[in-house]
């Protein structure tokens, strides 16, 4: 399945750092496909799947989903023909054991590690608004033109329910405990680069940008 063509690159950070944002940014700009698996489990949650019941407690207690389940929803994703040119993927690997499969499957060319103070992210997770279509906003630094409502489609912004203060500290002790360890693995290979997630969304995709 591997296709040494493509061009594969990792967003890796605590949630709220903001690699959904700028996948999103850098699917515009290289048209790559964007493999958010946060964003495939919620899709799953929602069409009520097998996957999506199996996943949604673990979700919606702001631990992890486990590697099997999501393993197999990434390798799927990674066989679409929009990932050919190239992917980038946010929110995988979260664990060693992803990572090890990821490593079986593809080669990546470039791992952006996004570094954002841990005591910004509270405030970044917890404000952060978004509509269905997937349209992200925050209630003070990106707010819609009318409170409540998704600018691009009308549709109603709601907050994810694992964005909550309750669950931030558990999702960044997971990040901690389960997915920083997966960093040295790419720092060996040479292809791990450190970017200041602090600022706006355009002057952290300048930063990045310049790095790829
Ligand atoms: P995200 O949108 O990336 O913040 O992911 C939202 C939630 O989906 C996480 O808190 C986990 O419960 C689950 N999730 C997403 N990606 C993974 C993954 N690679 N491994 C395990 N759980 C995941």
């Amino acid at each position: 399945m591997a296709q040494s063509s493509r061009t594969g690159i990792m967003l890796i950070g605590a949630p709220g750092s903001g690699k959904g944002t700028q996948a999103k940014k850098l699917k515009e700009s290289l048209g790559y496909a964007h493999v958010s698996t946060g964003d495939l489990l919620r899709a799953a949650v929602k069409q009520g799947t097998e996957l999506g019941k199996q996943a949604k407690s673990f979700m919606d207690a702001g631990g992890l989903v486990p590697d099997e389940l999501v393993i197999g929803l990434l390798e799927e994703a990674l066989t679409k023909p929009e990932t050919h040119k190239g992917f980038i993927l946010d929110g995988f690997p979260r664990t060693a054991v992803q990572a090890e499969a990821l490593d079986a499957k593809v080669s990546l060319d470039k791992v952006i590690y996004m570094k954002v103070p841990f005591e910004l992210i509270e405030e970044r997770i917890t404000g952060r608004r978004m509509s269905k279509s997937g349209h992200v906003y925050h209630v003070k630094y990106n707010p819609p033109e009318t409170e409540g409502v998704c600018d691009v489609t009308g549709e109603e912004l709601y907050q994810r329910s694992d964005d909550t203060p309750e669950k931030v500290q558990e999702r960044l002790d997971k990040f901690v405990a389960e997915t920083q360890p997966v960093v040295p693995r790419y720092q060996a290979k040479g292809i791990v680069v450190e970017v200041d997630g602090v600022g706006t969304p355009d002057e952290v995709f300048t930063r990045i940008s310049a790095v790829l």
